[in-house]
């Protein structure tokens, strides 16, 4: 099956905005084995939205719109839709009760333009937004969702499985196995584990996130087993660089196996400069096992709040391994991590160059400081650490049982 999607929003073609919805719709619609064939991006006019409806009703089974459903005046990618069917645009009420419930709850103020937010062309079916106000809506193989992309997020998942149901298509064909990796590129990724696909229907690819990289391998269901094997190889070959696999991530490991252990959780940062203490608070019930987050930006700091020494920091630096493991030493919970090292732009010698990243890490009574040069603008260097950090922490605490 063949699907095609359509982005509307003239601010998608002056660089405005940046499109991600398409990116995660292609991972979804993979899973059900659909191919996408095109995308097309239009600005907010019927008539551009109508090319590409011709356009995209030629060459796909499924049309998928994205944006311009809201309640303003340039929001007519459903008139677009109704007008190309042939189909009048109606008032859904179902939906309209729906929405002005939620108008209530959030104590939202209602305008008499929201109405447009609940049109839709006749015959079709809606798909219910959690998130948002406005229901994706559905009819003649074509789908239209908000641009808003949590809102897509909410429903493009549900949607597709109704479809799928609906066509009986045959997802249960389709088997995936996504292992998570961090700390290795692409390009290494591939030489290491290229020549274990032989099989024919037996693929990969990479997806790069902002969390590490997806190896994501996909089979008929049939050959579940030879997938699994060939995991198992992948495993044998970069283990150490697997953190999880499927909705894994680093933060929420790195919680779980606190929790599990019944350890506290203190961090010191200096160039992530509390982006470490973020990403831990951004899981749902760290506090159980999150005490403190240290922002030691200075010397004096370093000195005050965790009693690194004066003359570690002026025979070794603010950015060595001595002064990592001070920095560690002076959190008081069970488990801790500290993080200091050159964000750059400036600031990088020949001996200490910019990325230089020292990490202390800190189990019971096992120390380690761990060190790596890390590329990039200075906020990728310090996203970059964030995630090393949890990275070694996520590994020593597998290692002590
Ligand atoms: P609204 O109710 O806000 O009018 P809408 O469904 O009509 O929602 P748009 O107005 O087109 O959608 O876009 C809403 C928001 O989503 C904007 O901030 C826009 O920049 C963003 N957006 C639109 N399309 C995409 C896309 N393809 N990828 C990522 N963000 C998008």
């Amino acid at each position: 099956m063949k699907a095609s999607i359509i982005l509307v929003g003239t601010e998608l073609l002056s660089g405005g905005t940046v499109d991600t919805n398409s990116i995660f719709m292609a991972e979804e619609l993979n899973k059900y084995g659909i191919e996408i064939k095109y995308k097309l991006t239009v600005k907010d006019t019927i008539e551009d939205i109508m090319i590409a409806l011709e356009f995209a009703r030629k060459n796909s089974d499924l049309i998928i719109t994205s944006g311009g459903v809201g309640p303003t005046i340039d929001d007519i990618t459903k008139d677009a839709v109704a007008k190309f069917l042939g189909k009048r645009i109606i008032v859904d009420e179902e939906d309209f009760k729906v929405m002005k419930q939620k108008f209530d709850e959030r104590k939202l103020k209602y305008t008499p333009n929201n109405i447009k937010q609940v049109e839709k062309p006749e015959g079709a079916v809606s798909i219910e937004n959690q998130v948002g106000m406005c229901p994706a809506v559905y009819v003649d193989d074509i789908v239209s969702f908000p641009g808003v992309p949590s809102e897509v997020y909410d429903m493009f998942p549900r949607f597709l499985k109704w479809y799928a149901e609906e066509k009986k298509l045959l997802i249960d064909e389709i088997y995936i196995k996504d292992l998570l990796v961090y700390g290795l590129g692409e390009s290494y990724l591939d030489q290491q584990i290229s020549e274990l696909f032989t099989e024919e229907g037996i693929d990969y690819e990479f997806l790069v996130k902002d969390f590490g990289i997806i190896i994501r391998l996909q089979g008929k269901n049939s050959n579940k087993n030879i997938v699994e094997k060939i995991s198992e190889k992948i495993y044998n070959i970069i283990g150490d660089n697997i953190f999880g696999e499927g909705n894994d991530r680093l933060e929420n490991l790195v919680i779980t196996k606190l929790k599990e252990k019944k350890l506290s959780l203190s961090v010191a940062e200096s160039c992530t400069g509390g982006l470490l203490a973020g990403k831990i608070v951004s899981v749902s019930g760290a506090s159980e096992v999150f005490k403190e987050g240290l922002v030691t930006y200075s010397n004096e700091a370093k000195m005050e709040k965790l009693g690194v020494k004066e003359e570690t920091l002026k025979k070794y630096g603010a950015v060595s391994e001595e002064t990592a493991l001070e920095m560690v030493k002076g959190l008081k919970t069970d488990v801790g991590v500290s993080v200091t090292g050159i964000a750059g732009p400036l600031g990088g010698t020949k001996e200490k160059p910019v990325g230089l990243v020292y990490f202390g890490l800190k189990v019971k009574d096992n120390f380690k400081v761990e060190k790596r040069i890390l590329v990039g603008p200075r906020n990728k260097i310090r996203e970059r650490a964030t995630l090393q950090g949890l990275f070694y922490l996520n590994k020593m605490l597998k290692g002590n049982a």
